[in-house]
């Protein structure tokens, strides 16, 4: 047996099981002692060390846990403590920023969400930190310890060392320290992660993919791209980790992509790309309800649910060009679950068939048999995103470690 006596491994191991047990607390609290420490693996001796500091710090609590139908003495469960604990939750987006306060739980304590030019007189950076200055100072009286910043946006991201490399609608970002700077401002710890990326850990925490362990999520957006989780982790967690399906080709004759090559996915099915189009073709064509009105997402789904032929043509190739992309993936990567996070969802009757023919058409039918297309639960807006960041550093013990560090 190998004996690794070095301080930096230890702490590992100790980080490591107190996330497990945290987690554990989290999802299955009241809990016992006994019942952790078998679901955790670990001698009992240490589930009493772990509890004993997350009680310390008030992380966990203890109550009664009644069994049903018995009349003995009430066992002591655990679970866990979350609104004496707040964070701060940030999205950035096109011309504006969300600014959210929410508690260990996930639960937003206040929300604002505030315009934000795509180029000012100050830097990118500098607004920003005076905006989350601003945001402390307005909501001073409902904050309760503040434990990390969660931030998520678009953009080349690396997440390791808090840099954002560039990002889309704001030009003047150029290798941004976002996270040191934040950092040494409000001396908490900072995550970041693209905004697809984040939101894909939020559903698999809080949302429609829940439980499963190899997913796919592909948001249809201004942007198109996609997060894929394997074996329960975000792959490319530490670097760039989005899966950029939208700049993978389609269409070698297409038009040129802003990436600089051709015919990206991206430049057919982004929701500007699909408007464009049916622009396009309603000046060729007269028979669409769509004349009727004005052109939208909503208005194009519409037409499209009530059987208008214009409408139901593109959503349908909407469908069969990320169908096409999808049906690779999951020759890739085996996945349980396949979430459509998109505005264009409200026409799901017309899109998700049309993406789950090509799956099954032009994947390995041992993986693409029982493969259905569902929604996402949360939707492209808000700070929800965020709230798996700081989760998830709850769980794999960075964030909690400093916690119990005080
Ligand atoms: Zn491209």
């Amino acid at each position: 047996m190998v004996v690794d006596s070095q301080p930096g491994h230890i702490d590992q191991i100790k980080q490591t099981n107190a996330g497990a047990v945290y987690r554990l607390i989290d999802q299955l609290g009241p809990v016992s002692r006994i019942d952790l420490s078998r679901l955790a693996q670990l001698a009992p001796a240490s589930i009493t060390k772990i509890v004993r500091e997350l009680l310390e710090v008030h992380l966990v609590q203890e109550t009664e846990i009644q069994e049903p139908g018995s009349r003995g003495r009430p066992a002591i469960g655990l679970q866990v403590e979350t609104e004496a604990w707040h964070y701060l939750s940030v999205r950035i987006s096109r011309g504006e920023i969300s600014l959210a306060l929410r508690d260990l739980s996930g639960k937003a304590v206040v929300e604002e969400n505030i315009p934000f030019a795509q180029s000012g007189n100050e830097p990118f950076l500098e607004r920003l930190v005076k905006e989350v200055d601003a945001f402390f100072t307005r909501n001073q009286s409902r904050l309760e310890r503040l434990t990390a910043i969660a931030i998520t946006l678009p953009g080349i991201i690396d997440t390791e060392n808090g840099i954002v490399h560039s990002m889309p609608f704001y030009a003047d970002v150029k290798e941004m320290p976002l996270g040191s700077t934040l950092e040494n401002h409000t001396g908490v710890p900072v995550y970041i992660q693209h905004d697809i990326s984040a939101w894909t850990m939020a559903e698999s925490l809080f949302g429609a993919s829940r439980g499963a362990r190899d997913i796919i999520q592909v948001v249809i957006d201004h942007n198109v791209g996609a997060g894929v989780i394997t074996d329960g982790r975000l792959l490319h967690a530490g670097s760039s980790s989005l899966v950029e399906i939208g700049h993978t080709q389609v269409d070698p004759w297409g038009k040129r992509c802003y990436c600089g090559n051709h015919g990206c996915l991206e430049t057919i099915a982004s929701t500007d790309s699909v408007l464009e189009l049916a622009q396009q073709r309603l000046g060729q064509s007269m028979s669409s309800m769509l004349h009727d009105q004005p052109l939208s997402v909503e208005s194009l789904c519409d037409a499209a649910l009530k059987g208008d032929l214009l409408a139901k043509d593109i959503i349908t190739g909407v469908g069969t060009n990320v169908g096409r992309i999808l049906a690779i993936m999951v020759n890739l990567f085996n996945p349980q679950k396949i979430l459509i996070g998109s505005p264009l969802n409200r026409a799901a009757a017309i899109l998700y068939p049309a993406m789950t023919n090509c799956i099954h058409q032009q994947s390995l039918p041992a993986y693409s048999r029982h493969i259905r297309v569902e929604s996402t639960q949360f939707n492209n807006r808000g700070t929800m995103a965020g709230a798996a960041l700081v989760k998830d550093a709850m769980y794999n013990g960075s964030l909690l470690i400093r916690l119990l560090q005080g």
